[in-house]
């Protein structure tokens, strides 16, 4: 196995030269056998305590540059100009079978001298970062992966308590964020300005590779790939919880799970984080706070959009313009599919105008009952296949006795009836299983003790989203009423 060290030596300016740090006593807690075959790497070869060492960074190809990478960010709206990995280090890129570099990424490796903290990571947060995005990347949502987690073996303050340390070892198209451009333009060198955005082409915009309007193009593309991968978050129900542009990945994949949740009842104002006091990033603000992040990365381009500063700012808000249509283009197509509507059978043709009615009035419902989001697409989905009773319990009796499933010809459910809709593509489209917060915790706590069955277990079931599993009904069932309201923490 080689690793490459493409950004390090092509991008100096944004990488400072660091060593991960080498613990005593470490063992591998977790290790993705799927993710390694994708890489081409060879886990036979990888015998513990080899494979601890690997994923520690302590043990490294012949050649390998590993460096703390530099970016500012907006976090909650501030400025920072100099972030950076305070705890984690780009260790090089490898190549997969199929060509393509892929970034291999520490998390938890002790402090670079962007740190702002300790350097550490406890377990814990580690294994919930690999759980989350091996689930989102089981329901099809465009994410970074972990290849593993190593214990330290050493312990880390948090909260007044020591916690095992760990290391996340991950895995991502490129860690290029909105946060890495707005360091190369305060830099004030458009020299690197360029550099980085002719590297940020290369890796994930190749078909602009030359073209003289190639910057444009670039935020074109990542405006395009945040507006869909926005609106795959809303349609599954996810709430990212810390979307700084520090974290907002110029490829489109999801990044840094830190405070993330699952919404449970649909609610736009859902935020779970403990920091977000005021809901900046709350379920329903998420595409407009995604826009918000893409104007600071317009903002960080324009020296690149046009050497005419009217004509660079007009370049950027035509391609700033488009988010909203494609963002809505997105998660109408989505809901399509949730809805069973993409060919359907009936009498009644739901065109654009008739499908967004249609789901303002069922997303209404949904909020005002505080029904559980992802159940109640199942729910649907057994209606459309035919089961009159599907919908008892889960939608109230609408005033004056007429049922939600049987009530007047104006009610949403009837008009939805109408059309058609096929029960197989909505089951293809609509999860049974997500990360639910109170399964997640359960099984965070488990491994925590030191017994990994419940967090194996969730891991599993996960993998298959949408395929019923038997035995598996307590990971359907949203969390128990009355329970604790769901805080998430960094
Ligand atoms: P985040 O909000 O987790 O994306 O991190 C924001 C900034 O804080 C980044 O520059 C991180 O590298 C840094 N940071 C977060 N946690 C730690 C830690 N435990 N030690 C050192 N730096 C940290
Ligand atoms: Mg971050
Ligand atoms: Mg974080």
């Amino acid at each position: 196995m080689t690793l490459e060290h493409d950004f390090a030596s092509r991008l100096p300016e944004l990488a400072v030269p660091w060593r991960a740090f080498h613990p005593e006593t470490p063992r591998t807690l977790v290790w993705n056998d799927a993710l390694a075959a994708e890489l081409g790497i060879d886990a036979d070869r990888l015998p513990e305590p080899l494979r601890a060492r690997f994923l520690l960074g302590n043990a490294l190809p012949r050649g390998s540059a590993p460096v703390a990478q530099a970016y500012a960010g907006h976090q909650f709206g501030g400025y920072s100009p100099r972030l950076g990995d305070g705890r984690a280090l780009l260790l090089g890129e490898m190549r997969d079978p199929a060509g393509r570099l892929r970034d291999l990424h520490l998390k938890g490796s002790g402090r670079t001298p962007f740190a702002r903290a300790d350097g550490f990571a406890a377990v814990a947060p580690m294994l919930r970062e690999y759980l989350m995005g091996e689930a989102m990347a089981a329901l099809g949502v465009p994410t970074t992966r972990a290849l593993g987690v190593v214990a330290t073996g050493r312990r880390v303050p948090r909260d007044g308590e020591l916690r095992d340390g760990a290391v996340l070892a991950r895995v991502a198209s490129s860690h290029l964020r909105v946060g890495s451009f707005q360091f190369a333009r305060g830099l004030g060198d458009g020299e690197v300005l360029t550099r980085l955005a002719d590297y940020a082409v290369e890796r994930h915009a190749p078909e602009l590779a030359g073209a003289p309007d190639r910057y444009a193009g670039l935020l074109d593309a990542v405006v395009r790939a945040q507006a869909g991968l926005v609106a795959q978050w809303v349609l599954v129900g996810f709430v990212h919880g810390v979307m700084n542009t520090d974290n907002m990945t110029i490829s489109g994949e999801t990044i840094d799970y830190g405070p993330c949740a699952f919404i449970d009842a649909f609610d736009p104002a859902a935020s779970f984080s403990s920091i977000d006091h005021q809901g900046r990033y709350a379920y329903g603000n998420q595409p407009s706070i995604a826009l918000w992040n893409l104007t600071r990365f317009a903002e960080a381009l324009l020296p690149l959009l046009d050497p005419d500063v009217e004509t660079a700012k007009a370049t950027a808000v035509a391609s700033l313009d488009r988010f909203g249509g494609l963002y809505n283009d997105a998660w109408m197509a989505g809901m399509r599919g949730k809805l069973g509507l993409a060919h359907p059978a009936g009498r009644v043709a739901v065109d654009d105008g008739a499908l967004a009615e249609l789901t303002a009035d069922m997303l209404t419902d949904l909020q005002r009952h505080r029904i559980d989001y992802t159940s109640f697409f199942r729910a649907l989905g057994r209606a459309a296949a035919g089961d009159s009773t599907a919908l008892d319990g889960v939608l109230p009796r609408e005033g004056g006795g007429s049922g939600a499933g049987d009530g007047g010809s104006g009610h949403w459910v009837q008009r939805w009836l109408g059309a058609g809709p096929d029960a197989d593509e909505m089951n293809r489209a609509n999860p049974l299983y997500i990360p639910r917060n109170h399964l997640v915790e359960e099984a965070l706590d488990a491994a925590e003790r030191g017994d990994f069955a419940p967090f194996s277990r969730l891991l599993d079931v996960l993998a298959r989203p949408f395929e019923e599993q038997s035995g598996s009904e307590r990971y359907e069932r949203p969390a128990p009423e009355g329970g604790p309201a769901h805080v998430t923490f960094c």
